[in-house]
């Protein structure tokens, strides 16, 4: 079986940006590989300096990857903090981790330009997420367009301590889908948890609809046909419609005579039957709190089996065990 893996900051809400770039295909894995999904919360401490913060986000993330179909039984779920060989790991791959493979990290530079603060950690962050990965001799990783580089980064790293140390590792595959590579945001950005810019799927129903009426669109009158290229509206709706209703969308956008609240809606009211289910589960696990700790801890043994096995490889091959 091959071994698939990802994981999801702890950093706010998930979004539905989160659910169609990875969630929904991290799911599908679950019946076709050995599956493991962690929350990042060590990545997470480089956005969120509130204590009290980072644990409900913990938790509601973990609620929302159970309530969209993570089975912890199929799946090792488990938090990234129960996990101490990570950091050993992260040290031993930043060892060999040139600085300007780093310097050039896209993301990096976005999260700055976003007022987020230039910390070491920020800087370092894909060496911690190549350890993410390799600790658990990872195959396959369902992320969004935006890990593309974080990917690479992690397989060149994997490449070089084979080639200093000897076959350790794996080498890591993305799987990125293009329909759903980048879902744009309210204000056609990449939707993002720290942009502001996100429909959050487990958030009040009214801030939902508030924001899906507040998407970006251009000042186009209400007669006339509206752009569909770059639409925002057009994009999403593809996401939760059937082909056919998405047609009909196009073709009315094309033709004109409605107004962009009309389309607003519509997209909402699809918005809301397709999340109707998992907002449902969600509510129940919301009552069981107990369930979602013993999940994690569970993952967290079946995780630590692993990266148990995979550190004690990786100190023999550096020479920090005889
Ligand atoms: P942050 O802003 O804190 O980085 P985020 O919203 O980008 O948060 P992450 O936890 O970094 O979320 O990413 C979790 C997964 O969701 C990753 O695989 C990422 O590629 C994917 N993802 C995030 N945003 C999008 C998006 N807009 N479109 C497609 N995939 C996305
Ligand atoms: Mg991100």
């Amino acid at each position: 079986l091959k071994r698939v893996l990802s994981g999801i900051q702890p950093s706010g809400h998930l979004h539905i940006g989160n659910y169609f770039g990875m969630i929904k295909r991290a799911i599908e894995w679950q019946d076709k590989a050995q599956t493991l999904y962690f929350i990042a919360d060590y990545h997470a401490l480089t956005s969120i300096k509130d204590p009290q913060n980072l644990r409900q986000y913990v938790r509601k993330i973990a609620m929302a990857f159970l309530a969209c179909g993570l089975d912890p039984i199929k799946s090792i779920f488990f938090r990234q903090s129960s996990i101490p060989e990570v950091h050993e790991l992260a040290w031993i791959l930043a060892s060999i981790t040139p600085f300007g493979l780093l310097e050039r990290s896209h993301s990096f530079k976005d999260k700055i330009a976003k007022g987020l603060s230039p910390t070491l950690a920020l800087f370092s962050y894909p060496v911690l997420m190549s350890a993410d990965i390799l600790l658990y001799q990872s195959e396959i990783i369902p992320v969004g367009q935006d890990q593309k580089q974080h990917l690479e980064i992690a397989r060149d790293i994997a490449q070089k301590f084979n080639n200093t140390y000897g076959e350790v590792f794996r080498i890591p595959e993305p799987d990125i889908q293009e329909e759903v590579a980048v879902i744009p945001g309210i204000d056609g950005q990449k939707m993002s948890k720290s942009y502001n810019n996100t429909l959050e799927i487990f958030g009040d129903p009214q801030e939902f609809k508030r924001k899906v009426m507040s998407i970006k669109t251009d000042s186009t009158p209400i007669a006339a046909p509206k752009p569909i290229q770059g639409s925002i509206l057009a994009s999403l709706y593809k996401l939760v419609a059937q082909p056919s209703e998405y047609e009909e969308f196009i073709e009315s956008m094309k033709k004109g005579g409605q107004g962009y609240a009309y389309y607003k809606k519509l997209l909402l009211e699809k918005l809301n039957a397709y999340f109707k289910p998992i907002r449902e589960r969600y509510k129940e696990l919301e009552c069981n709190p107990g369930y979602v700790d013993e999940v994690l801890a569970d993952g967290a043994y079946r995780a630590r089996l692993i990266s148990q096995e995979t550190i004690r490889k990786v100190r023999q091959a550096v020479g920090l065990l005889d």
